[in-house]
């Protein structure tokens, strides 16, 4: 078994990972720790809960601890981009926890927060830097912070980022860092749009791979259920009743439609709710850790919301609608069986999703046992009155029509609320 210490990181180090709770590394830290250690660029291509956020953070503060010096004023010497909030606050909430008995810096800008703050904060001059693309071109263009001291570039949730189309702010900051630097690039998946990134921006990187895009942990037990949209809610809370004890992360496409259906599920006497684009940061951070906490059992969420947080009890991912991205739904199942524990995954496929399906089948290289229902030819109309959805281990039971179906309309995109006069594009 490899342990931290045979990777390579001095007994200060491996004091703070030994007091985070951390007893051996992960997969992904075991492969890329020694390589960045040894100053490498690397492109990892692994999913949130591999322990990806150690994995660079622990060799950039190795390398930060040796210094010896502190940052100067208005500047950073590691800068890590994520494309939202949460995933911000979270790696800033890792590193710090590492750091904590070090005299190293962590500091963080996101959009939703009053930037005079954070230029505040910057004025001293930070170790390490996590930051939002949105924000952080906003305090460039106002001179708060300069990125030629930095020498280490982490581009976190790469494939996020450029969904969330924030190529162009990656295409500005990354020239105005330091050279020679060490960059790493972290993905889930692996779209064209990755290698040109990695074209342009790392030398002759190595590359880690701890989970094939597409792969889902091996402990998510996955299912469909054929079902017709306007049965979707009550076949939802007849599966939350048979689970009362569990976590459940339920899926919607659009912000309209999450929040229509936090609602209905808290009308009926569910302990749910809701983060989404239209969400403040206040709203979110407090859903997130009631759920954390468990006092709100079912939290319904988009992709954007919900990309790359890490809640680690979640025992059920209900796919309530499909996404239009095969990616998400490994994203969206990939939030269940973390840290060992084991988790189901559920989706809920009506007739015009049935494209869908099959290109997340496609994607994963599986077919994904039927729960009940039958699959409808693809782009066939919702049949009427008569809907096709089934109890959960009720073959023959049809479910009674005319309910009010939740979600349709537009997926969301990759924009907040607005929020004041931020120009903070995250979700
Ligand atoms: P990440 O993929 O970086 O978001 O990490 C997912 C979760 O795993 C976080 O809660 C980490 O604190 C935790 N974690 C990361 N590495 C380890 C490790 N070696 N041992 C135990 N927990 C870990």
């Amino acid at each position: 078994m490899t342990t931290f210490a045979d990777l390579g990181l001095s007994p200060t180090l491996l004091k703070a990972i030994t007091d985070a709770g951390y007893n051996e590394p992960t997969p992904i830290q075991e492969r890329a720790i020694p390589l960045l250690l040894d100053g490498h660029d690397l492109m990892g291509l692994a999913q949130t809960g591999t322990g990806k956020t150690a994995a660079f953070g622990l060799p950039i503060i190795e390398s930060l601890m040796s210094d010896g010096f502190p940052p100067a004023p208005k500047t950073a010497k590691a800068l890590i981009l994520a494309p939202t909030r949460e995933l911000v606050n979270q790696i800033s909430d890792n590193l710090r926890g590492f750091v904590k008995k070090m005299h190293l810096r962590v500091t963080t800008v996101v959009g939703g927060q009053s930037i005079g703050v954070q230029i505040k904060n910057l004025e001293k001059g930070t170790d390490i830097l996590v930051a939002t693309p949105g924000r952080l071109m906003d305090l460039l263009d106002r001179r708060a912070v300069s990125l030629e001291k930095v020498r280490v570039l982490v581009l976190d949730e790469a494939d996020q980022m450029l969904d969330l189309g924030f190529i162009h702010a990656l295409r500005k900051i990354a020239p105005l860092c330091g050279t020679p630097r060490q960059t790493m690039l972290f993905s889930a998946t692996m779209p064209k749009q990755m290698a040109e990134l990695s074209a342009a921006y790392l030398t002759n990187p190595r590359r880690v791979q701890v989970a094939t895009p597409g792969q889902a942990a091996d402990k998510v037990v996955q299912s469909v259920h054929f079902i017709s949209n306007r049965s979707k809610a009550d076949l939802l809370k007849t599966c939350l009743e048979e689970n009362p004890d569990g976590l459940a992360l339920v899926f919607a496409r659009t912000k309209h439609g999450a929040e229509k259906l936090m609602k209905h599920l808290v009308e009926k006497g569910f302990r749910a709710t809701s983060i989404h684009g239209n969400k403040s940061q206040g709203q979110r951070d407090r859903a997130i850790k009631a759920f954390k906490e468990g006092s709100v059992r079912i939290l319904v969420a988009t992709d954007v919301a919900a990309r790359g947080i890490d809640i680690p009890g979640v025992s059920h991912v209900y796919n309530y609608e499909l996404p239009d991205v095969p990616e998400n739904y490994v994203h969206r199942i990939g939030r269940t069986a973390r840290a060992g524990r084991d988790g189901q995954a559920v989706a809920f496929c009506a007739a015009a999703e049935v494209d869908q399906f099959k290109a997340i089948e496609k994607l994963m290289g599986i077919k994904i046992p039927v729960a009940s229902g039958i699959m409808p030819p693809a782009e066939a109309p919702e049949p009427r009155g008569r809907p096709q959805g089934r109890r959960p281990g009720n073959a023959g039971g049809g479910r009674p029509g005319g309910k009010p179906s939740f979600g349709a309309g537009r997926p969301e995109q990759g924009r907040p609320a607005k929020r004041g006069r931020s120009k903070q594009k995250t979700a």
